[in-house]
């Protein structure tokens, strides 16, 4: 019924427009989406004017990287407010960060071995910052760089390539990693609700369970226990957890596009998604 966990293009790892996400949705028979893009708005009012032509609840959102006992806790904001300014500038600052560190990265990946440069990458992401992904297709575009890339492109590692990359090159300890450069999950959460928007927890099984208290004592709202990244008995455990927290209970795929992750595709959930939609925006009205 509801899929509220969904990247654009507007995401540096995201493939669909806004256009084509809500086709895809439309296909599907999926009644409410949200799109979710990484510190990023861009594809909000896009989404808020076409929402319409589609007959498709929308409801504008973001996916902020945050840092929690140095793990990278993805914080969903729900009900933004996308044309405010100061969130518009907060934002800003936030990916100005990470833009700066996709710099730093092209360096590190230029001694190693790949002809990349700092002015090429800059000129790359004005707008948004380069993740790990993006670096895999933006190296494939120079014929040098290929040899380097064999085992992605045609080699053992190409099933999930830009992942394999990504955690070849860019993982802990690895020669162009470099510490997260993210907001504390505390200081997101507080900013957040400030921002009159409801925080939830993305996919909570990819932070240990000590971060994921500390992030419910931090003041976030909900708990995105459906999820694709879930088997069965973790949904059990996020959703009862969240019960017994008094938490909001969400429903997200996380679908990027085939490209990056193929092993997502966008999510028809049950009924009781429904219900939990009316709750999140029951609570979004009770923060106002
Ligand atoms: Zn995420
Ligand atoms: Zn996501």
């Amino acid at each position: 019924m509801i899929d509220l966990h969904i990247h654009t293009s507007a995401s540096s790892d995201g493939q669909h427009s806004v256009d084509e996400i809500f086709s895809i949705a439309k296909s599907l028979g999926i009644k409410a989406i949200a799109i979710t893009d990484h510190n990023s708005a861009a594809s909000i009012p896009k989404g808020v004017k076409i929402k319409e032509k589609y007959n498709i609840e929308f409801i504008p959102a973001i996916e902020l990287n945050t840092e929690i006992n140095g793990e990278d806790l993805h914080l969903l904001g729900y009900f933004i407010p996308y044309k405010n300014e100061e969130f518009i500038d907060w934002l800003k600052g936030l990916n100005g960060v990470k833009i700066k560190q996709s710099l730093k990265r092209a360096n590190l990946l230029k001694k190693i071995g790949f002809n990349i440069s700092e002015q090429e990458v800059s000129e790359r992401c004005k707008e948004k910052p380069m993740s790990g992904p993006a670096f895999f297709y933006f190296l494939q575009e120079k014929q040098e760089n290929l040899k380097l890339l064999e085992p992605y492109i045609t080699g053992n590692k190409k099933g999930k390539a830009a992942i394999n990359f990504y955690l070849d090159f860019f993982d802990s300890g690895k020669p162009a990693y470099l510490p997260p450069p993210f907001i504390k999950t505390n200081e997101a959460v507080c900013k957040l609700l400030q921002f009159k928007s409801v925080p939830v927890v993305a996919h909570p099984v990819t932070v240990s369970d000590n971060s994921l208290f500390k992030a419910i004592k931090s003041g976030i709202l909900g708990l995105e226990a459906f999820s694709t990244y879930h088997k069965d008995d973790e949904i059990l455990k996020y959703k009862k957890l969240a019960e017994e927290k008094n938490l909001l209970i969400t429903y997200g795929s996380d679908f990027h596009g085939d490209k990056v992750k193929p092993h997502i595709k966008m999510k028809l959930y049950n009924s009781s998604s429904l219900d939990a939609l009316k709750k999140l925006k029951e609570k979004a009205e009770e923060i106002k």
